[in-house]
């Protein structure tokens, strides 16, 4: 057991249509990877228009809510669950802010997005949120391992 296994999370990450199209699946991946967290799930998936309604169900008010079902249903996504110590809001730092110009450079949508409409990368917003929205995308279950690089990241 190693210090801070007590705020180890999961949180779920999904690759939009956009990020998949211009060819960033890997660049992402990687930088979760090389941040020290690791994959614990991934599939590449296209989901239908109640499935993505479901997803984005808190938006449903939204005025840009048929927008974004459309964009999110235009193509096939990375759906994946990643591990480690804060992930939730580690993700969504990684990931950077909604509106692109106000992300910063240095994360994915400061360095790749221009439009909120296309924002690449949806990152769960909280810890029962992630649990919600793994349980949705991966409904078969996640399976169990540890990655043997945890000695190496954790004291
Ligand atoms: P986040 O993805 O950062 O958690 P929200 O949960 O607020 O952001 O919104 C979900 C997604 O809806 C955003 O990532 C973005 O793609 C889209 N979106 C949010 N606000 C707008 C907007 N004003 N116009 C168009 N699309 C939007
Ligand atoms: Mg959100």
């Amino acid at each position: 057991k190693y210090q801070g296994e007590e705020t180890m999370e999961t949180t779920f990450i999904m690759i939009k249509p956009d990020g998949v199209q211009r060819g960033l699946i890997g660049d992402i991946i990687s930088r979760f990877e090389k941040k020290g967290f690791y994959l614990k799930a991934m599939k590449f998936i296209t989901v239908e228009r109640s499935f993505a309604e479901k997803h984005y169900a808190d938006l449903a008010t939204k005025p840009f809510f048929n927008g974004l079902v459309e964009y999110i249903i235009s193509g096939p996504v990375v759906a994946m669950v990643w591990e480690g110590k804060d992930v939730v809001a580690t993700g969504r730092r990684i990931i950077g802010a909604t509106r692109p110009w106000e992300a910063l450079p240095g994360t994915i949508r400061g360095d790749y997005a221009v439009e909120v409409g296309r924002n690449v990368i949806h990152g769960s917003d909280a810890v029962e949120s992630a649990q919600k929205e793994i349980a949705l995308w991966f409904p078969e279950g996640v399976s169990e391992w540890k990655s043997q690089m945890h000695p190496w990241i954790y004291e």
